[in-house]
């Protein structure tokens, strides 16, 4: 039953204005906590919470965005209703007229964005993108040629004998990817993912001196595995990489070249990364999250050459079910807000920030992995420049306001829970505005910071875990920190005094 609300947040919001025009997205920001608030007021206070939460924070996850709240709004809508299994004009539910023309539409979008044959706006995740892309490269490179061989139109008219056949040589090929610990994603292999036990999974690393990475040592290694899938994309590396050449060294051993730019797809839409950088002119098949750097809706997308489109778009019933029409519409409206001229400035100014981020860091003492950076990502080496874990630095640094996760670097002796290093990235406070001085701020705090914390002995040894940070240091970097997030905003239309009452 809903609870009753004496003082709706709507009414004190349009009472505030006193006649004056409300900010649609405000007004609808407030409207949908009254809503929550009368079935269940917990989450919609978690809601405000996670605000606060934010605007008091600097986040420099690499992997976070701030979405605009069209996007945000276009996800809480009544197409969560509609199921829509299939594809556009293809559909095994009746009435999918809206969402048909939705799917299209965004389709079309990314399609004109990116320069791709075909896309496919299906995937809820990052995750479930690569796993459409796997299923769909199997089924062209592998299945297609076993039907025709026995000269069967599908699956279904297959024998169990010739169907347990078919898996066999499902399960039988190989996939190179960049390994875990080089900065590759879990999907490209990593042992306790589906991918490696979906494959007959390799990885390739970075160079242990240099952390880049070698395309001479890859094409032998390549020679040597000659896999079904050559898939390169990375969540954890600074350079850029280049794809013409790789896609070059998938052709000499027959391997289809899948790119997931998960991380830097806003930068591919944003013209940053262009030619030989640019993954989509050269890969068959291309992954991404749409939440990244392309500050879209939390999901994926497919994108490929017309060869594997037939097969991309059989994602349901492949690996997943009901696409979430909501979120479709939303990634539309990323996709189109990522069209506009003002989106090739944001993208451009995410690199400048990550650079000035890396300087920033070195001139003061960090060292950072590669010596630098050429998209939004900057790895800093906290074990040798502080004798801190990840896991310490990430730690001291939230204490002061600033939100980053600790990630392995290439050969980690920490391993992967303690780590060695902090992944930093720019595509967040470049969204709220912040510039080369304001992150050349950031970087002063966060080395005094990690200057003055060293770590807490545990029986004796040097402790992975605890940590003990200098107080007076503490109090300065959260009003440094304090101040910038003052000046810079999350979300500035949402006036929470109002919430507050
Ligand atoms: N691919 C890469 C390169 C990623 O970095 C990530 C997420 O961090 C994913 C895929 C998975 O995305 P999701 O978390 O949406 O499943």
């Amino acid at each position: 039953m809903p609870i009753d609300q004496p003082d709706l947040i709507v009414e004190r919001y349009l009472r505030r204005l006193g006649g004056g025009r409300p900010d649609p997205a405000a007004l609808t920001f407030f409207a949908s906590l009254d809503q929550m608030r009368s079935v269940d007021p917990l989450v919609a206070d978690r809601v405000v919470a996670e605000l606060v939460d934010q605007r008091s924070n600097i986040k420099l996850i690499a992997s976070e965005n701030y979405a605009s709240l069209a996007v945000q709004q276009a996800m809480g809508n009544l197409l969560t209703d509609k199921y829509a299994e299939g594809s556009a004009g293809h559909r095994f539910y009746a009435g999918c007229d809206n969402v048909d023309a939705i799917e299209s539409h965004g389709a079309d979008l990314a399609k004109a964005l990116f320069g791709a044959d075909h896309a496919y706006l299906q995937p809820h995740s990052g995750i479930d993108a690569n796993l459409v892309a796997f299923i769909a490269i199997l089924a062209t490179r592998v299945e297609e040629s076993f039907l025709e061989r026995l000269d069967v139109k599908n699956v279904s008219a297959l024998s169990d004998e010739q169907f347990a056949e078919l898996r066999t040589e499902l399960h039988d090929q190989r996939l190179l990817g960049m390994d875990y610990y080089s900065g590759g994603h879990l999907t490209h292999g990593y042992r306790f993912n589906i991918s490696s036990r979906l494959f007959d999974a390799r990885g390739y690393t970075v160079d242990r001196e240099t952390g880049l990475l070698d395309l001479d040592a890859l094409r032998t290694q390549l020679h040597e595995v000659r896999p079904l899938i050559l898939l390169a994309g990375y969540s954890a590396y600074t350079r850029k990489i280049d794809f013409a050449k790789m896609r070059e060294l998938a052709d000499e051993v027959g391997a289809t070249f899948m790119v997931d730019m998960a991380h830097f797809a806003g930068l591919v839409a944003g013209k940053v990364f262009t030619g030989a950088y640019d993954p989509v002119p050269h890969a068959h098949v291309v992954t991404s999250t749409t939440h990244k750097t392309l500050r879209g809706p939390r999901g994926g997308i497919v994108l490929s050459s017309a060869d594997y489109a037939d097969a991309v778009d059989k994602g349901c019933p492949a690996v997943l079910g009901g696409p979430l029409p909501h979120v479709m519409a939303a990634k539309a409206l990323a996709l189109k807000e990522a069209s506009q001229p003002s989106f090739q400035e944001y993208a451009a100014r995410i690199v400048d920030n990550a650079r000035a981020l890396a300087d920033g860091l070195q001139r003061r003492g960090a060292r950072v992995a590669t010596g630098g950076t050429d998209n939004h990502i900057v790895l800093a080496d906290v074990a040798s420049s502080f004798g801190l874990t990840g896991r310490q630095g990430e730690s001291a640094l939230r204490a002061v306001g600033m939100t980053l996760n600790r990630n392995s670097l290439p050969f980690d002796a920490n391993g992967p829970w303690y780590t060695s290093g902090l992944r930093l990235g720019t595509p967040a406070l470049t969204t709220l505005g912040m510039g080369t001085d304001e992150v050349d701020e950031i970087a002063d705090v966060a080395v005094e910071v990690l200057r003055a914390t060293t770590p807490v002995s545990v029986n004796g040894k040097p402790g992975k875990a605890k940590y003990e940070t200098e107080a007076k240091v503490v109090q300065e970097a959260r009003a440094r920190i304090a101040a910038l997030c003052d000046k810079f905003p999350v979300y500035p239309e949402i006036d929470l005094s109002i919430v507050e009452g």
